[in-house]
């Protein structure tokens, strides 16, 4: 299987390897010991001191237990969107009483630093008690100057910086504490080259005041409890063991070969896959791309589903439409974590292919089916 999409990713044979191995006790310390080793591997990650949380639950919980416990209702947040994952944190933020003002900007553009800045400087700009960003908005395959906003919102408001890295952690440059990132959320399928079904979360001085004061109901996924358990690197209730220890796998591949370098050889993949794509006359479709996957047009004589479908069946290669509003107009490549030049020179080549094939049965005259 050539699984091509932009979450979940294929697995390294090390992280499968540590998937079957004999399922740990949550309170061994052997898996006190994985834990500790896979908090400190997210830290480096993220870039970052503050204390990093592991919770069983895909990227989606992450985002919404920050919500829960950094948020009371009546509060105002300020969320600029460009796509289906930065519209998520509206949906949340709404089912919780929050008051999300948005700032959209069209699908497929970043968002615009100076729409934020003229929001924080107008009357309301300072009554947000949070911004949320996206890094990599996964649904059009753009990378957010999440370094320039998370600037201008330091230097305009005493908003906390919470960021969406749930497709960009080990994918794009990405640094919490030197950016001035209040809370950054991941998760385990994409860049961190895991299973699915963990997230992960920081959060800085600032943000645990944030948490110390949110009146709203929480219990499982309650930062302070989670805090306090992981003082003594354990979970307060039963979490995945076996995915926190493919998770360490992970992160000691990201350690060995330097996270500079991860990003160095994703930037020179998104280059390589790009060139690929252009050669095959895909037009791209986001203005600032993240390294992390590319976006590409459909041609208008092209089903998106029916394509999809030919891959996966005649060659066992998997990419993703587009989603909502994007469905069957672009088509998502991942070129992120384990994935390689191999896997995609395989993969686009399989692409080509299906595009020809599809083209020619359409052709055939009618009656010349066998
Ligand atoms: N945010 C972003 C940027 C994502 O790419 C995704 C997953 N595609 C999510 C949030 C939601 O994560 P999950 O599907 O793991 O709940």
């Amino acid at each position: 299987m050539i699984l091509l999409t932009p979450g979940p990713t294929p697995l390294p044979p090390c992280v499968s390897q540590a998937l079957s191995r004999p399922v740990l006790y949550h309170r061994m310390r052997e898996f006190s010991k994985v834990l500790s080793y896979t908090v400190s591997g997210l830290g480096y990650v993220f870039k970052t001191k503050n204390t990093v949380l592991v919770q069983s639950g895909s990227g989606t919980s992450a985002m919404e237990a920050c919500v829960v416990n950094l948020m009371s209702e009546r509060d105002n947040a300020l969320v600029p969107t460009c796509g289906v994952f930065s519209d998520r944190w509206v949906r949340i933020l709404r089912a919780y009483g929050v008051k999300p003002r948005v700032i959209e900007d069209e699908w497929g553009n970043p968002t615009s630093c100076d729409k934020v800045l003229d929001e924080l400087k107008s009357q309301r700009g300072r009554s947000y008690k949070a911004v949320f960003l996206t890094h990599l908005e996964t649904s059009t395959g753009v990378i957010n100057p999440v370094r320039d906003i998370s600037r201008i919102i330091r230097e305009n408001s005493n908003a906390l910086v919470v960021v969406d890295a749930v497709s960009s952690a080990g994918v794009d440059p990405l640094e919490t504490d030197g950016w001035g990132i209040d809370v950054v959320v991941s998760a385990s399928q994409k860049g961190l080259m895991n299973a699915p079904g963990l997230s992960f979360v920081a959060l800085s001085q600032r943000a645990w005041k944030a948490v110390e004061t949110s009146s709203s109901s929480r219990f499982y996924c309650d930062f302070l409890t989670m805090k306090s358990y992981m003082k003594n690197f354990q979970t307060p209730y039963t979490t995945s063991t076996s995915l926190v220890a493919g998770q360490a796998e992970a992160l000691g591949l990201i350690r060995a070969q330097g996270l500079e370098n991860v990003w160095r050889k994703t930037a020179r993949l998104a280059v390589f896959a790009r060139g690929e794509l252009k050669r095959l006359d895909f037009k791209f479709f986001a203005k600032s791309p993240s390294s992390g996957l590319t976006a590409f047009y459909l041609p208008p004589d092209i089903d998106g589903e029916k394509l999809i479908f030919h891959l996966a069946d005649k060659y066992d290669v998997h990419i993703a439409n587009g989603q909502q509003g994007l469905k069957n107009k672009i088509l998502r490549i991942a070129h992120m974590g384990y994935i390689g030049e191999k896997l995609l020179r395989e993969g686009i080549a399989a692409l080509e292919k299906s595009v020809k094939e599809i083209r020619s049965k359409r052709e055939e005259p009618h009656g010349s089916k066998k």
